[in-house]
């Protein structure tokens, strides 16, 4: 599956297993020789959302900080399912496209408070938003 993230293509797909370095790992991020997303096939439920999140938020390159995207995808992930949002089986019509614009949006900015720039902010709020839609997240609650 192609994203498009941060100005550029990425290819998404899941693999069974992922080696890094000798060891397995959950979901990677590679910038060279081409722009690829990986996330363990054998995740389920929010760990599988957390690290697609983990891993979208490399790509739109926002901080090198290893320590806050991690803390960011999972702060950013328990606000969603506590909002009724989360990653579904089913590929049915996208929603929750509001809930996943205005917490990864306002995540952003307590994250991110020194970059004072809202629409930038938004733009990357809006890049995540997609992304994680075209994935299968879904409202999960009326
Ligand atoms: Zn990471």
């Amino acid at each position: 599956m192609r994203l498009h993230i941060g100005g550029h293509y990425w290819n998404y797909s899941e693999p069974r297993t992922i080696h890094w370095e000798g060891h397995a790992i959950d979901g990677v991020c590679i910038r060279s020789p081409r722009r690829e997303i990986r996330v363990s096939r054998r995740l389920k439920g929010r760990t599988k959302a957390e690290t697609q999140l983990h891993e979208l938020t490399h790509a739109v390159n926002f901080s090198s900080s290893e320590q806050w995207v991690t803390t960011f995808s999972s702060a950013a992930t328990a606000l969603c399912y506590s909002g009724g949002v989360g990653l579904c089986k089913t590929r049915d019509r996208p929603s929750g496209a509001e809930v996943l614009r205005q917490v990864l949006f306002h995540a952003l900015r307590i994250g991110r408070h020194d970059l004072d720039d809202d629409h930038h902010l938004q733009t990357v709020a809006d890049d995540l938003t997609r992304a994680l839609l075209r994935l299968g997240w879904r409202q999960t609650r009326k």
